[in-house]
């Protein structure tokens, strides 16, 4: 169906073009790629050199000499003068708006220690007198003693107006004294639902807002408005295109940012975007509605609404992810459903053909999730739903072949297990030895046979696709630390890598038919890489840049001087 029409179209683009630019194109193609090293993905054949492309799909791939064969005058024939080639990336976990709006804002990222975040801070409070509040995101915990940071710290850099920081996972938030001060936020203010106000050992707030206690501040926060959000919307499409992205999933995303991301994918068509919309909890016949009538309005291979995602737990660090064993000093953390309202409400989205998305990271939040999926299939009678965990971060080892046996789709980070400071000093620790020993588990996962799918969590850490491949498959940072890689017996091959940001991606939005892998009627979605992957020592793999990204035959993206 998606091919009669894209031939259709290109039938009524053909003769236009031709008359405007000559000459005819007498080759059956037209684009060429020859000279290359492909990497197409096809398990039987893996590799060849050049591709044709006719209108929005390939119309071959093979050698250099039989692709040149499908070249007539009129057909642009671009030399790849060796490079490497592989199907478009594709982002099974992001946010786009966060991402965008990442680039505009204050940044954290990578300011390892309180001196550095102390000065990024300043210096933008100073060359932003004219913002009512301070706020920016991306510290991380191992950037201050004890691991977290006080409202003291904070007001000694903006004393003028509030101000309010996100960590980097988007968990846990941090205030001064006068943002506290405009939530009411004081000593004698109980915990919200699912949240915690981290008081001093005199009962005073630090500052420290963990989980849903964020929402008190954060609700104060000057909203941005539609087109500010659509602007940010068309940077991350770009951004995302130069990265070698061809497709990404938005998790999670509401109403009302949808519509903005419409407008901004019809401005700069340069992303395919696979949306999930917000799990409703026990929805309603209306809620179930109303989010089949988006479904139905956004269908195209462009911008597609498939399915929705939901919250089960929190995160490591702030020991909010749902353990079965208790965090050092205590608590098991916080699942946000019981198993029979999850049970009740996957069983809802499943009935009315849904992709269900749940953010589980803890062992118990991940046995729930499964349990789940499972249940949802045998009491609907379901099968081939492609229900996802999200993130998969601390499975217990004996759960990981369910993943394959009921069809669940494993989508992890490739960046996650990155081991700097806030890894190793803060996320470790608060597992504990056993536990850390099966976090972010990527080889037996694969080993299970689950299909895994790679994401970036894009702004939590960056969409760059080869330093997501980079860090699976060394486990080490770009400075190369440790020696020999965090938990080495975990890392991957670099097909493995290829594989889990293409295929298996493309697999996980129930699109690999139609893309994933490079071969004849498939899209013409294809990126091209200054060094091949394949052949590079490991260490090497982050340096690559991405030359040309190829979006439905058309460039979205070249770098200059390619
Ligand atoms: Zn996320």
């Amino acid at each position: 169906m998606r091919v009669l029409v894209a031939l259709w179209l290109m039938a009524a683009a053909v003769p236009l073009a031709a008359q405007k630019v000559a000459p005819v194109n007498t080759g059956r193609a037209d684009r060429v790629f020859v000279g290359g090293r492909v990497w197409t993905g096809e398990p039987g054949k893996p590799l060849a050199e050049a591709l044709a492309v006719r209108g929005s799909t390939l119309l071959k791939v093979g050698s250099t000499s039989e692709i040149r064969g499908l070249a007539g005058k009129g057909t642009d024939v671009v030399d790849l003068r060796g490079r490497f080639v592989t199907p478009g990336f594709i982002d099974a976990h992001l946010h786009l708006l966060g991402g965008g709006l990442s680039l505009e804002e204050l940044r954290l990222d990578d300011a390892s220690d309180f001196a550095t975040v102390a000065a990024r801070i300043g210096a933008w409070a100073k060359t932003h007198p004219e913002a009512r509040w301070v706020t920016g995101e991306g510290w991380s915990y191992a950037a201050f003693p004890g691991g977290l940071p006080s409202r003291a710290q904070l007001d000694a850099l903006v004393p003028d107006r509030p101000a309010y920081l996100s960590s980097y996972d988007g968990h846990t938030g941090w205030a001064n004294s006068a943002a506290l001060r405009l939530a009411e936020v004081t000593r004698s203010t109980t915990n919200p639902a699912g949240g915690e106000i981290v008081k001093d050992a005199a009962g005073e707030p630090t500052g420290v807002l963990k989980e849903s206690a964020q929402q008190l501040v954060e609700r104060l926060l000057p909203k941005k408005l539609p087109h500010e959000n659509e602007r940010a919307l068309r940077r991350a499409i770009a951004q995302a295109a130069a990265w070698g992205l061809t497709g990404v999933h938005q998790a999670g995303i509401s109403e009302e940012d949808l519509e903005s991301l419409a407008r901004a994918l019809e401005a700069t068509p340069q992303l395919r975007v696979y949306v999930a919309l917000q799990m409703e909890r026990d929805p309603t016949p209306e809620a179930l509605a109303r989010q089949d009538e988006l479904r139905r309005r956004f269908a195209t291979p462009r911008l597609r609404v498939g399915a929705v995602k939901g919250f089960l737990d929190g995160v490591v660090e702030g020991h909010t992810a749902a353990m079965f064993e208790p965090y050092p000093g205590g608590g098991t953390g916080l699942p946000r459903f019981t198993q029979e309202e999850l049970d009740r409400t996957v069983a809802a989205y499943d009935k009315a053909g849904w992709q269900v998305m749940l953010h589980a990271i803890g062992d118990r939040a991940i046995d729930m999730a499964l349990t789940a999926f499972e249940r949802a299939a045998r009491a609907n009678g379901t099968s081939g739903r492609r229900h996802r965990v999200e993130h998969l971060e601390v499975p217990r080892t004996l759960d990981l072949p369910r993943f394959k046996a009921a069809g669940v789709i494993a989508s992890t980070q490739a960046m996650f297990p990155y081991p700097n400071a806030n890894h190793l000093e803060v996320y470790v620790p608060a597992l504990g030895k056993e536990r850390a020993r099966r976090a972010l588990a990527f080889k037996a996962t694969d080993d299970a046979g689950a299909i895994q799918a790679f994401g970036s969590d894009w702004p939590v850490f960056t969409a760059e696709v080869v330093r997501g491949i980079a860090t699976a498959v060394t486990r080490t940072t770009f400075e190369g630390s440790p020696a020999g890689g965090w938990e080495p017996t975990e890392r991957l091959s670099v097909e493995a890598a290829l594989r889990h940001f293409t295929r298996d991606a493309a697999y996980a939005e129930h699109a690999e038919q139609e893309r994933g892998t490079l071969r004849e009627g498939r899209a013409a979605d294809f990126v091209v890489l200054s060094q091949d992957l394949l052949s590079l020592p490991p260490e090497r793999i982050k340096d690559t840049k991405v030359l040309l990204t190829v979006l439905g035959g058309q460039d979205s993206f070249r770098a200059p001087g390619f």
